[in-house]
């Protein structure tokens, strides 16, 4: 039997930073897939480059951004601007919704500002779901038109099923004077007011990660199968190998099953999303890098322009739907109303479409509940005690960015470095 000193499931961003960041060579990096990458990939096709779903980058931690950057080609990241929009009746708003009311016609304007101003206070002291967070903080005229369906749209559930921090910080919050402040100066900036993209796309940032991993460390078409807890043994889909850690960036639930432990559906759920990366003969709606669409008479509930982000000439658009985990999606229905919605929303009119792909991301955005919060964490810690530690975005079942999946990695990584003599 083979063996090592760390095995890592899985070649996304986590399981790659891991790698990096290990001070050993004595490991082996299992993927299922053919490609590395998870769902930090890029698709070039026709002249267009699309990732699986629209990536951007927003890096707080500079020297994390500076070892990927120095491994690429000069030139290769752009630094942008965001413009982000909402698509609201027959007009565009500036994102974030809470705080651009007064965009909106004079009555929804004063709707929202009246709920926002009398809110009901007393609900902030019963706060135990995302829905009575976004209701105490915003009041009912923000939540009713924006945070609640369009949250609905995107999580694909009820969202008095989240927890009020499902979001954690990419919940872009604003009190009333910061409201109302903005309304005569500007200041729109959240977590991402401006975003890194690289010319290559967001598998560039990939690249880099595997330029720094251990020779031959990467094993590609190989599933990680069953795990043996105590024998510390995982069993692929090509051979057994005895390991002294393992680290899995599997959906934790999929590692639950494989370790052979029970997972409770009523715990573990999340949505799906289903993308459309769509090229089209001409350019379109310019001035913007991606648009919300919180009504539910549009299929979709976000459209991005990679044209406006690449300043190309031809429109280049990634569409997102989505669904519950289990949900069966008609991909080709769904083309056919996603086109017809585009064209209500008037962001197609005389476009033909000259290339298309498709990518379903399951799961996407996983349902961050207080009993998931509180599972993960117990078996987290068992499974620790056995030498298996679960890490990255579905790994820890939450809310996160890449860059966040590899300063995760290099956490562990200095956790689990080999002891020298
Ligand atoms: C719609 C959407 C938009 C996003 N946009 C952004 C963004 O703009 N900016 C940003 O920073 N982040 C964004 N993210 C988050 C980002 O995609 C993730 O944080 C990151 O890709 C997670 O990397 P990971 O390695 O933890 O997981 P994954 O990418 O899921 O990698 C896990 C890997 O494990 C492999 N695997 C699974 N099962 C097995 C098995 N049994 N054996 C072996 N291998 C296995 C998979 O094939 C995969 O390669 C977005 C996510 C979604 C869903």
């Amino acid at each position: 039997m083979e063996s090592c000193r760390t095995l890592i499931a899985g070649a996304g961003v986590t399981g790659l930073a891991f790698a990096n960041f290990i001070d050993s060579n004595d490991l082996i990096v299992l993927e299922r897939d053919t490609e590395i990458g998870g769902y930090c990939k890029t698709v070039k096709q026709d002249g267009f480059v699309w990732d699986y779903s629209g990536h951007f980058f927003h890096f707080r931690h500079k020297d994390i951004e500076q070892m990927l950057v120095s491994r690429m080609p000069p030139g290769e990241v752009q630094t942008i601007a965001r413009r982000s929009k909402i698509y609201l009746g027959e007009s565009l708003i500036d994102f974030p919704f809470q705080k651009n009311i007064h965009q909106l016609p004079k009555e929804d304007f004063i709707d929202c500002l009246y709920h926002l101003f009398f809110k009901d206070e007393a609900r902030s002291g019963q706060v135990e779901s995302f829905e009575d967070m976004v209701y105490a903080r915003f009041g009912k005229g923000i939540t009713d038109r924006f945070l609640k369906p369009y949250n609905e749209k995107l999580y694909a559930c009820a969202l008095n099923a989240l927890d009020a921090e499902a979001m954690g910080r990419f919940f872009p919050y604003a009190d009333l004077e910061d409201i109302v402040r903005n309304m005569k100066q500007a200041d729109n900036s959240s977590y991402n007011a401006t975003f890194t993209y690289p010319r290559g796309g967001a598998f560039e940032y990939v690249k880099a990660l595997a330029a720094g991993t251990p020779a031959g460390s990467i094993c590609t078409d190989e599933a990680l199968l069953s795990i043996d807890l105590e024998a510390r043994v995982a069993t692929t889909s090509k051979r057994q190998i005895r390991y002294e850690h393992l680290v899995s960036t599997l959906p934790f639930d999929a590692l639950l099953r494989a370790c052979g432990l029970p997972v409770d559906p009523g715990v573990f759920h999340s949505n799906k999303v289903l993308v459309y990366n769509l090229g089209f003969d001409r350019k379109g709606w310019r001035d913007v890098h991606w648009a919300y669409f919180p009504e539910k008479r549009y299929v979709f509930y976000r459209v991005g322009f990679y044209d406006n982000i690449f300043a190309s000439d031809r429109m280049s658009l990634y569409i997102e739907l989505g669904a519950p985990t289990g949900a069966e999606l008609d991909v080709e229905q769904n083309l056919v109303r996603t086109l017809e919605d585009l064209k209500t929303a008037g962001i197609v009119d005389e476009h033909q479409l000259v290339s298309s792909h498709t990518v379903t991301m399951n799961p996407a955005y996983v349902h961050i509940t207080q009993s998931s919060a509180r599972e993960v964490t117990r078996l987290r810690r068992l499974l620790g005690s056995r030498g298996v530690y679960s890490a990255g975005r579905y790994g820890g079942w939450t809310y996160c960015s890449i860059e966040d999946n590899i300063l995760e990695a290099r956490e562990l990584a200095e956790v689990l470095k080999p002891i020298r003599a």
